[in-house]
């Protein structure tokens, strides 16, 4: 049996939005009135992004590698979560193709903030910025997230092996 060049994986995040907190999302601090609740920095963006890769390389989803329950990841950067997820892929022999990235959040407004987040996710992957898409939209009022009550991120990543 061959083994397949490419591997797709899907990844999918939602945080509360509450007051108090920074809004962390690609890595980027967005100025706005609430952030993301969680136990590291809530980053819902890298987090799909992490769980996309750890899927299309078959391993497990972040929460395994870093449960809420460890002390060690109060609070922490999620750009530091996504560089331990890439070490696991590339030992996997696997490399990053492309990243496809939607948000969706009724306020604040994504796209000025979307070539920081790009820049980031490009520098911890180890990808030109070309292979990052990033987009946004809302949930037009309705539920959830139309009442600005919190935020969703899906993400699709493209491996290629390498080894
Ligand atoms: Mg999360």
């Amino acid at each position: 049996m061959s083994r397949p060049r490419f591997r797709i994986g899907s990844g999918y995040d939602f945080h509360v939005l509450v007051a108090d907190r920074p809004l962390i999302l690609g890595g980027v601090h967005i100025p706005y009135e609430k952030g993301l609740q969680g136990h590291s920095d809530a980053d819902a963006l890298l987090h799909a992004v992490a769980d996309a890769l750890l899927g299309a390389a078959g391993l497990s989803d972040i929460g395994s590698y870093f449960p809420d329950s460890d002390p060690r990841y109060k609070d922490i950067s999620s750009l530091l979560l996504l560089e331990k997820v890439y070490r696991l892929v590339r030992g996997k022999g696997l490399v990053v193709g492309n990243v496809d990235i939607t948000v969706i959040a009724e306020q604040p407004r994504i796209r000025p903030h979307v070539e920081a987040m790009k820049a980031n996710i490009a520098r911890v992957l180890y990808l030109s910025p070309d292979q990052i898409g990033i987009k946004a939209t809302t949930m037009e009022s309705r539920g959830v997230i139309g009442r600005g009550e919190g935020i969703a991120v899906h993400a699709v990543a493209l491996l290629e092996v390498v080894e």
